[in-house]
């Protein structure tokens, strides 16, 4: 596997691309998403509000090629061996959706989840009394997993290409569209099959309420602007898009998941272009219609948290370091900060096996354990949503210093 990576050579950058709502070439730069490189990938990528249509997007993003390659490669989700390996944040999104679909779930006979995984929203769907479930993945090893975990079959399938979307009373599309290079395309294709009555289901981070109105706890700043996530979608952008495809908005909710953020859950079905957009279910928190406005706004916000974290970087003596952690909050931190980026740093740590013998910004990454061997040598716990797990798991494995960066 390793030499598959080395093998790369040069670094794997994005490519320029269009508004993924409106296909409009225009674009204008809200945040320069510098990040440096992992394991022979730079996810750098401006985040852009569209001219035409104000929608929030990633104005680089990586070839179907390369992304599949970092996917089948180095991707942290193909680890899933046995129930206790599923996610939290799956199992929660799994109960909300199956909450979402309460009022209709006496009419579903058969549900279809693509990209479904390891099957844990179909075994929730299935628990709540769906008679027939299946799954469609890209990935080889969903089906064995599906399978083995739950009984539930699984195709190995694109989305994109797949022709039997019409037998099914429902589709789900979760935490999909937004890595999808263009996600219209897949709309279309499911739009054309869908059969008359049949809905669709879609969950996305909801990128209207990326700013959060109305909660004042600390954020992860520019956490939504993950190295898989390149279409930041408000429920105006995927109505617009959904309205292109025949389809309409049914009802819609945002919740705020685990950690805060916000998630966009959708229903949709058949119908005439033009019709209205529903106001949100009343559980829903508060969302912006227009993304490229609550993005500008979260950019703000982010920069505030940024430079909060550049206080305590601050504080830290100016020795060689240690940094915990080697995804996206380290990749931004080591390109965005001025004092990590004129810091020494000796090592990166991080659990995903795929990235040992790997490099981030040039440092070496290497597994958890290792940090014993720097006896005395300060760590900095780079990452917001898991620093209490790691500040404690760290104390058993290891004496030294660690730093959090946020309370
Ligand atoms: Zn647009």
């Amino acid at each position: 596997m390793n030499s598959q990576i080395a093998d790369l050579g040069a670094v794997v950058r994005g490519a320029p691309r269009v508004c993924p709502a409106c296909g409009n070439y225009a674009g204008v730069m809200v945040f320069d998403n510098r990040m440096v490189e992992c394991a022979g990938y730079d996810f750098s990528s401006p985040v852009l509000r569209c001219a035409s249509c104000d929608c929030a997007y990633a104005g680089r993003a990586l070839l179907p090629k390369d992304l599949h390659r970092y996917y089948s490669v180095l991707s942290k989700y193909d680890t899933v061996r046995s129930r206790e390996d599923i996610s939290a944040l799956d199992r929660e999104r799994a109960a909300l959706a199956t909450d979402f679909l309460a009022p209709i779930l006496h009419d579903l006979g058969s549900v279809l989840d693509v990209g479904c995984s390891s099957g844990v929203l179909l075994h929730a769907l299935r628990a709540a009394g769906v008679r027939h479930v299946q799954g469609i993945d890209p990935a080889a090893d969903a089906s064995v997993a599906a399978r083995a975990l739950f009984d539930i079959p699984v195709a190995q399938a694109q989305a994109e290409n797949y022709d039997d979307y019409g037998s099914h009373d429902l589709v789900c599309v979760m935490a999909v569209l937004e890595h999808l290079l263009e996600p219209c395309a897949l709309l279309d294709v499911i739009g054309r099959q869908l059969k008359p009555g049949a809905r669709v289901l879609i969950e996305i981070p909801d990128a209207g309420a990326f700013d959060r109105p109305g909660d004042d706890r600390p954020i992860e700043p520019f956490g939504e602007f993950s190295n898989e996530h390149i279409n930041f979608l408000s429920i105006g952008d995927l109505s617009r898009m959904a309205s292109s495809a025949g389809l309409e908005v049914e009802r819609w909710r945002t919740l705020r998941i685990a950690y805060g953020a916000p998630d966009l859950f959708v229903l949709l079905h058949k119908a005439p272009k033009g019709s209205q957009l529903p106001a949100a279910d009343s559980v829903s928190m508060q969302s912006r219609l227009r993304s490229g406005d609550a993005v500008a706004r979260y950019v703000t916000r982010s920069l505030t948290a940024l430079s909060a974290v550049e206080q305590r970087l601050q504080a830290v003596p100016a020795v060689p370091l240690l940094i915990y952690g080697a995804g996206n909050h380290t990749a931004r931190l080591m390109a965005q900060s001025a004092v990590l980026g004129s810091a020494k740093v000796l090592a990166v740590f991080d659990r995903n096996p795929h990235l040992h013998g790997q490099s981030i910004g040039g440092v070496q990454i290497l597994p958890p354990e290792q940090i014993r061997e720097f006896v005395g040598v300060p760590v900095i716990i780079s990452t917001f949503n898991a620093r209490r797990e790691i500040h404690a798991g760290l104390s058993a494995i290891a004496q030294q210093p660690r730093i959090l960066l946020y309370d």
